[in-house]
Formats: structure tokens, C-alpha cells, sequence
């Protein structure tokens, strides 16, 4: 979500007459974009700030701005904070950024512009470089208030973008050379639960698939309480929609489930997995899962490994738990020391690779549709791309291949990646 409003604000910087840079000494704008939802990043956007007005001492006409959700959890109290600071700029007003822009090029700094429009989301402009993946915004905000998280205050309340306005961005990309779109949203599957007469989002999917030159349709995040039986079966008939599902579960236990006000139980998941999985055997099923929530057992996290070697999933993101200001987990009592968090996702995150690497182990000899997306890192006669399950595969080839669905049998299922040899 936060690559995507930086590309945003890009194209908008973009539109106001500045480029890019790769050299951070050479700018006249620096915005660090900053993510609240947990304390480690939220530290470093902190730290970058820091490095930034150091560079404003050499450049003293440079503007630096804070956007992103600390910019809307802090507000104003940033720029009592930070000397240096011209604006603070939260993720529903992104669109202002021309003007805030225009008047701190007068001189006028200072501005804080936070807070969310009713309706909506803005529609802001398509980045004009050619991208052959892409996020497409279907909605934003949250209504869930699972108790640690801090997205309901600082994204707002769920709001869903029309379809048609959806159905013409992807358009306009698929113009520009896009083959894969990646539809966002912090809960995908409550698409337009409030809009009466708007597509639902398994319509929304079949509908997308119809539009002439797309390869490629994914979509994140999943909420296990919202995915509807319908959007299940959506993965057995849409055709370009690839099969890969996040569906975070957080925890394997139903106590600590319900303290997260997950609204689901570790029954209800697994039987959303079994469901998915006779519809789409092939599905490359990933997840969040959280250690060290308040009060949370050795025999919860028990639950939580359990839960991991029976789905066994094709991978994780895995976190410390860590108390976000105004969430009602951060003033509940029983959190677990430094020490437990960081044991217990040392014991998750190797369970995890085992996992991980069996499966990728057990795609050796298959053939693949690999949609070829650059140069390996490592060699330059090496091409990369991605499998529909969403695997990085790597494999001899030119560079003419960019953009292109091969096909690629797999003669090596590596930690993080698959190599193969290309074969139509
Ligand atoms: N909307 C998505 C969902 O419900 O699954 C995820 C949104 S959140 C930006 C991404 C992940 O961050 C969550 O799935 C959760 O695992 C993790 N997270 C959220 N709040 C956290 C906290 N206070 N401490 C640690 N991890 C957190
Ligand atoms: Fe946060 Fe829960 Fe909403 Fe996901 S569903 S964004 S974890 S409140």
C-alpha cells in the first residue's frame, strides 16, 4: 500500500515539473513515506528525517516532507518536533501534494494537511512509466478494529472506489504495457460491502478478466472472515487470475484469536484452506502471523506451529507483536519480554523454512508459466520472473524475454527461489 502511494505521489511530483533522483545529496524534495503499523518501522522513517535535514544544511532551499501514516497519527505535533520539517501530508490527502508543494516553493511552510474525505477514494494519477506489474486501489480503510492495529485510525474507514473507475485505470495501464495487476485493498473481500447496486468482488474479478490484454490478475489483503464461498470459487473460472492467496491468520489459538477480535476461529480457517485448496489444488497459499501477543502461552504458540505444519504453507510473514499507540491491545496487560517474541519467531521463522524449501523442492521437474519480469540479480545472462503461484524463478535467457509468459521446467527448488530451463 505504501509502495503504491509513493508512486503516486511520484507521478504527481512528477507532473509538477521534478524527476526523480537516485542520489538523495542532489534533492530539492525529500518526502520519506512512513509506515506506523508496527514500531520498528516507524523508527526508521524517524531516523531518515534525521539524515534528510542534515542534507538540508548544505541545500537550505531543500523541502522536506513527512507523509504516510505517522504523518497522520503525529500531525501537527511533527512539526513542533522536527526543525527541519515543511509539511506533514497523510495518506488520505495525497492528492494535495501539488499545492502544499507550490506554496513551500514560496516560502509558505509548515502546512498539515491529515485526515480523510468522505466517499470515495480520490482518484489519483497512473504513473506514466511503463509497468509491467501494478497495484490497482479497489478500496481503502478498515472497519475491522482488530485490537492491536492501528490502521483503522490512521487509513480511515473502509471506502470503495466505483468499478468503472477501477475497470478504466486498468485499461489506461494495459495501454501503457502492463500485463499483471495486483488489486489492494487492507480487506479486498468487504469490496464495496456498503455500496449498493456496485459489483460484488467476485463480479468485479470476472469483469476485469474480460479486458483485452491483461495476463495477469492478483489481489491482497484477504480477511478470513470476509472470504466468501464465492470469491473461492471465483479462482476455479476467472482465467487470469493467478493462483496465489494471502490469507493472514495471525495465531492458532481461538483464545488469542479472539482477544485480536479477529472475528474468526482456527476452525474457520482451516476450512477455508481445505475449500480453496479442492477448488485450486495448485494455490500458493501465503500469511501474516504475529508472535508475543499480550498474554499469549507457550501453549498458544503451540497452537500457532500446529497450525503452520498443517496448512503447510508456501510462505509467511511473521512479526513480533509490538503495542501501537490507542489500539486496545497496547493497554492490555501480560506482554511478553523481548526475549519470548524473539525465541518464539526464531522457532516459527525456521519451521517456516523447512517448509518452504520442501515445497519448493517438490516443484522440481514441473513446467511452469513464468511471466518474465528482468534480469536475475545475480547473472547477467540469467532472467527472472514469477510463477501464477507467485514463486521468483530464474533461468537462461536474453532480455528480450522482458514482458514475455514463457514456459520454464524446474530443475531446482532452491530457499527462496526456483531455477529452470526454459521450454516453450
Ligand atoms: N489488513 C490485513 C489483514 O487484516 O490481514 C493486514 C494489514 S497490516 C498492515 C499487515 C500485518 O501487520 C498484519 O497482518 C499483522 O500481521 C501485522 N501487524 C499489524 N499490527 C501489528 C502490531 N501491532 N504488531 C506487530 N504486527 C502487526
Ligand atoms: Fe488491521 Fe485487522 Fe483491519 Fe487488517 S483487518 S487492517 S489487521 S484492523
Amino acid at each position: 500500500m505504501n509502495e503504491h502511494d509513493s508512486e503516486r505521489m511520484l507521478a504527481l511530483l512528477e507532473g509538477c515539473g521534478y524527476r526523480e533522483t537516485k542520489h538523495v545529496e542532489e534533492a530539492d524534495v525529500m518526502l520519506v513515506n512512513t509506515c506506523t503499523v508496527r514500531e520498528k518501522p516507524e523508527q526508521k522513517a524517524y531516523s531518515m528525517v534525521g539524515r534528510f535535514q542534515q542534507l538540508k544544511e548544505d541545500n537550505p532551499h531543500a523541502i522536506i516532507g513527512i507523509t504516510g501514516c505517522v504523518a497522520q497519527q503525529e500531525g501537527e505535533r511533527l512539526l513542533g518536533r522536527i526543525p527541519a520539517l515543511d509539511f506533514v501530508l497523510g495518506p488520505g490527502k495525497i492528492h494535495k501534494l501539488p499545492e502544499i508543494l507550490r506554496d513551500a516553493e514560496k516560502g509558505k511552510r509548515g502546512t498539515c494537511s491529515v485526515g480523510f474525505e468522505n466517499g470515495c477514494p480520490t482518484n489519483l494519477p497512473t504513473p506514466h512509466t511503463a509497468q509491467l506489474r501494478a497495484y490497482v486501489t479497489i478500496m481503502q480503510g478498515c472497519d475491522n478494529f482488530c485490537s492491536y492495529c492501528i490502521v483503522p485510525t490512521v487509513r480511515g474507514r473502509e471506502r470503495s472506489r466505483p468499478s468503472a473507475a477501477i475497470l478504466a485505470e486498468i485499461e489506461t495501464l494495459i495501454r501503457q504495457g502492463t500485463k499483471e495487476i495486483t488489486l489492494l485493498g487492507q480487506n479486498v473481500n468487504s469490496y464495496a460491502k456498503h455500496t449498493p447496486g456496485e459489483l460484488t468482488f467476485p463480479q468485479l474479478l470476472a469483469k476485469i478478466d474480460e479486458i483485452p490484454g491483461l495476463e495477469r490478475i492478483r489481489f491482497t489483503t484477504s480477511h478470513p472472515k470476509d472470504l466468501t464461498e464465492e470469491t473461492i470459487e471465483a479462482f476455479g473460472y476467472v482465467e487470469h487470475l493467478c493462483e496465489h492467496l494471502h490469507l493472514p491468520f495471525q495465531a492458532g489459538s481461538n483464545a488469542v484469536l479472539e482477544r485480536m477480535n479477529r472475528g474468526h476461529t482456527r476452525e474457520e480457517y482451516l476450512a477455508q484452506i481445505k475449500k480453496v485448496r479442492e477448488v485450486s489444488p495448485q494455490m500458493g497459499i501465503t500469511a501474516d502471523v504475529m508472535v508475543g501477543f499480550p498474554a499469549e502461552e507457550e501453549e498458544d504458540f503451540d497452537q500457532t506451529l500446529e497450525l503452520i505444519r498443517r496448512v503447510e504453507f508456501d510462505g509467511l510473514f511473521s512479526f513480533k507483536y509490538s503495542p501501537r499507540p490507542g489500539t486496545r491491545a497496547a493497554r492490555w496487560k501480560g506482554e511478553c519480554t523481548p526475549e519470548v517474541k524473539q525465541r518464539r519467531l526464531e522457532i516459527l521463522q525456521g519451521l517456516q523454512r523447512g517448509i518452504t524449501l520442501k515445497k519448493n523442492k517438490e516443484l522440481e521437474g514441473s513446467v511452469k508459466e513464468i511471466l518474465v519480469e528482468g534480469r536475475s540479480r545475480n547473472s547477467p545472462h540469467t532472467m527472472r520472473g514469477r510463477t501464477r503461484c507467485n514463486r521468483i524463478v530464474n533461468f537462461p535467457g536474453g532480455s528480450d524475454l522482458v514482458g514475455a509468459l514463457v514456459f520454464v521446467k524446474i530443475a531446482k527448488g532452491l530457499q527462496n527461489s526456483l531455477r529452470g530451463e526454459r521450454c516453450g
